[in-house]
């Protein structure tokens, strides 16, 4: 039996067979192209080299752990953005009419046989270096067609290096048991959809690749933090134990399924959702939640070749809206760009991605993608239950353009014949200080305010929400970040406004009753804590909070506010 430590991302036991996902063989199809497809080949190659630099830029940021690492990605990057390497790739396609794969592993099957006939040392270096990066470059190319998890049984846990948030919407799909990988946060996009969906996970588990093979048993303990590989009977029969107790917890969380959310002191709260996925809809209404508070439609964008169409967004909207009747659901518009990076909105490379084109910017940067969406919604509003929610917003100005491009939409769609209700309610994600700051126009601008915790903690308290080595600096209760929930909920309520918090400060039982103390309206929670979420409203006398209301804002350190709630 051996212990390796980690960060839990859900709470909650696993048992299952470990099941490695790594790199796989590929299979180079010998394929030649015709020449009127050599222009849409020599775009797959740009494209996917600027997601494998993007990717590799996005490793060395992580990698602070060792520079012997960062060099060597650093080195990966430079063969990629050599113009010779470029440069022959589009003549392999161009002129000899090589499928794209063809032509990259031809390219650097040359370059390591010419590596191999040096005696050199360090060239032979090369050789590794060259096999890796055409290694990750084939295998991004080739996993957009091929389903890894196509053989991994259910009962599995999966281990790998890093996962995409993509990847954990697919582990779900297949009811895999739980994930662990080495690196990641807990406050990823990654983590965050596995929370919401109940699944569980642990990062940050260094080492466990090198000490587990296929087949072996492991036990993810996501109230400690461990992974428990070839655990012995009694540390099994410990964990049998705690699992079928856990069990017998949900079992009875499902009883307050038919019951409202309302205080010891009688205020009714409205619980809502998140979703990233449509499937999701189905836990929505299995746990009966007051609606969708937050649709992260980027989900729909990430991971393929091509965009959705208007009306596969229509449908898929249309359809969601119509199982949340009569309550509502709230789209947020596409929010690329972080670690959410899509492919096929040619987001190139930034240096901080973080504070580069991300949220809003990125449809008011690509603005025919922006209006298919737009389009997409108004059309299906028609049964009039969909808010519209805008992420990142920093200032007045970006919804003023906005609410432009949602009159030109209505007005193309008026001028198509096409049918659409405009009548919806309109409201900005508060995750930036500025936005904290000028929440009181901000407010005056749309009809509802929602707080995204996970990105107003990361950028007030300037601490990367993926960097698992500074984690320690995200803290949901600094001063600043309490104090920011509560400009805003009293420049929003000043005007009639509602606030709702749709971060995962939320979802977080810890701080239920601290939210509804500084005078949020409204929660919307991973579906999964639903219940958790809505016990902890049941116990909570919001009166009795509210009396340490100025103690609480007055406290100089998260230690002091963890203390008194
Ligand atoms: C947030 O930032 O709190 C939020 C809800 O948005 P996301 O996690 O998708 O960035
Ligand atoms: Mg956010």
């Amino acid at each position: 039996m051996k212990k390796i430590k980690g960060n839990s991302v859900s709470a909650g036991v696993a048992i299952g067979r470990v099941k490695i996902i790594q790199k796989h063989e590929l299979h180079i199809e010998h394929k030649k192209i015709y020449r009127r497809e050599v222009e849409s080949e020599i775009s797959r190659f740009k494209k996917n080299v600027d997601y494998v630099i993007n990717e590799l830029s996005k490793l060395i940021q992580d990698y602070t752990y060792s520079q012997e690492n960062r060099d060597i990605l650093e080195s990966h990057k430079l063969i990629l953005q050599d113009p010779d390497f470029i440069d022959k790739i589009s003549k392999l396609i161009s002129e000899d009419l090589n499928s794209l794969e063809m032509a990259i592993n031809k390219y650097f099957n040359d370059a390591i046989d010419i590596f191999s006939g040096m005696s050199n040392k360090y060239l032979a270096h090369k050789i590794n270096d060259f096999e890796d990066v055409a290694y990750r470059l084939l295998s991004h190319i080739m996993d957009e067609r091929k389903d890894i998890l196509e053989d991994v049984d259910e009962n599995s846990i999966l281990i790998m290096e890093n996962i995409s948030p993509s990847f954990v919407t697919k582990v779900f799909e297949k009811q895999i048991q739980g994930l662990c990988t080495e690196r990641g946060s807990r406050n990823s996009h990654s983590s965050i959809i596995a929370r919401s969906m109940n699944l569980p996970m642990l990062v940050n588990t260094l080492g466990l690749l090198n000490n587990v093979k296929d087949g072996d048993i492991v036990i993810i303990d996501g109230n400690e933090g461990l992974a428990i590989i070839s655990p012995t009977k009694s540390t099994l029969g410990k964990y049998n134990a705690i699992s079928k107790k856990e069990h017998n917890i949900q079992k009875n969380l499902l009883k307050l399924i038919d019951v409202e959310p309302i205080t010891k002191d009688g205020k009714k709260i409205k619980l809502m959702s998140n979703i990233e996925i449509p499937q999701e809809i189905e836990q929505v209404l299995k746990f009966n939640s007051a609606g969708i508070g937050l649709f992260r439609t980027e989900f729909l964008f990430i991971d393929r070749e091509d965009l959705p169409t208007e009306d596969e967004q229509y449908e898929i909207y249309k359809d969601i809206a119509e199982q949340c009747l009569p309550n509502a659901l709230v789209i947020r518009t596409i929010d690329v760009g972080g670690d959410k990076l899509s492919n096929i909105l040619n987001i190139t490379h930034e240096e901080n991605p973080n504070l580069g084109c991300r949220g809003i910017r990125i449809s008011l940067q690509n603005i025919p993608v922006f209006k298919q969406q737009i389009k997409a919604i108004l059309r299906a509003n028609t049964c009039g239950n969909i808010k519209i929610m805008f992420p990142m917003i920093s200032s007045v100005e970006e919804l003023s353009k906005v609410k432009k491009i949602i009159k030109d939409c209505s007005n193309e769609l008026i001028n198509a014949g096409i049918a659409f209700n405009a009548d919806m309610e309109l409201g900005a994600m508060i995750e930036i200080p500025s936005a904290v700051i000028t929440s009181d126009s901000i407010a005056e601008e749309c009809d509802f305010l929602s707080i995204g915790t996970n990105d107003l903690i990361q950028y007030t308290l300037a601490v990367d929400r993926d960097n698992q080595s500074i984690s320690d600096y995200y803290k949901p209760t600094h001063p600043s970040v309490i104090r920011s929930i509560k400009i805003t909920v009293d420049n929003a309520h000043k005007i009639g406004k509602k606030v709702a918090v749709c971060g995962e400060m939320a979802s977080e039982k810890k701080y239920v009753k601290l939210l509804l103390a500084l005078g949020v309206d409204e929660l919307s929670v991973s579906p999964g804590r639903l219940l958790l979420i809505k016990k902890e409203i049941l116990e909570c006398n919001i009166e009795e909070m509210k009396a340490k209301l100025d103690e609480l804002l007055s406290c100089k350190t998260s230690k002091e506010i963890m203390k008194l709630i």
